[in-house]
């Protein structure tokens, strides 16, 4: 049997029916081979940074038990956000679908296409959040600290949480 990791990915959608979008990529992740989905957080509804002039956002994070190495993870992300039709444009502009490698197991990642922890992590309430319902208590970000410490740094302005159910 080959080593599982733990990873966990953020998902984010503001166009075309993103609950939509959310749950069917929750279902191509689970459809991977080597790639296990193991948990998935609530919805939220968040306010979009950089441009105001776009929609509000869904957001949530899948816990993913997988024996890709994280660049082969990356690249299967980036086909399903093809898969949606994701049209690169505008910095921070509206998406159908973004996949965001937030942790690879405990690894700190910096290479030319992959940064982990994901950058912003910490600022970012829409990621922390929704991370914070799925991960193990006492969850340390690698290079940044106690999950629970960034949390209390980082205000719920604009986020909210939905009842409704993800899967
Ligand atoms: P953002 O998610 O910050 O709004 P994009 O999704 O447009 O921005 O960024 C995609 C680029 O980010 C890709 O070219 C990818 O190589 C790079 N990238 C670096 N680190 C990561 C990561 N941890 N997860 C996803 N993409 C990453
Ligand atoms: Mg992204």
């Amino acid at each position: 049997m080959e080593a599982m990791v733990r990873a966990y990915v953020g998902l984010g959608s503001n166009l075309d029916d993103p609950l939509n979008q959310l749950r069917q990529a929750l279902r191509e992740l689970d459809g991977l081979a080597r790639v296990r989905l193991a948990a998935v957080s609530s919805l939220y509804r968040s306010t979009p940074m950089g441009p105001a002039d776009q929609p509000d956002y869904l957001n949530a994070v899948a816990a993913l038990d997988t024996s890709l190495d994280a660049d082969g993870l990356l690249v299967l992300l980036q086909g399903i956000e093809e898969f949606h039709h994701r049209v690169r444009g505008m910095h921070w502009g509206p998406r159908t679908l973004d996949l965001d490698l937030l942790l690879y197991g405990d690894q700190c990642i910096d290479t030319e296409h992959l940064r982990v922890p994901h950058q912003g992590l910490q600022e970012r309430n829409f990621v922390l959040y929704p991370l914070a319902e799925i991960a193990p208590p006492g969850l340390v970000v690698p290079g940044q600290g106690p999950l629970a410490e960034l949390l209390a740094r980082c205000p719920e302005t604009g986020l909210e949480r939905l009842e409704e159910a993800l899967p």
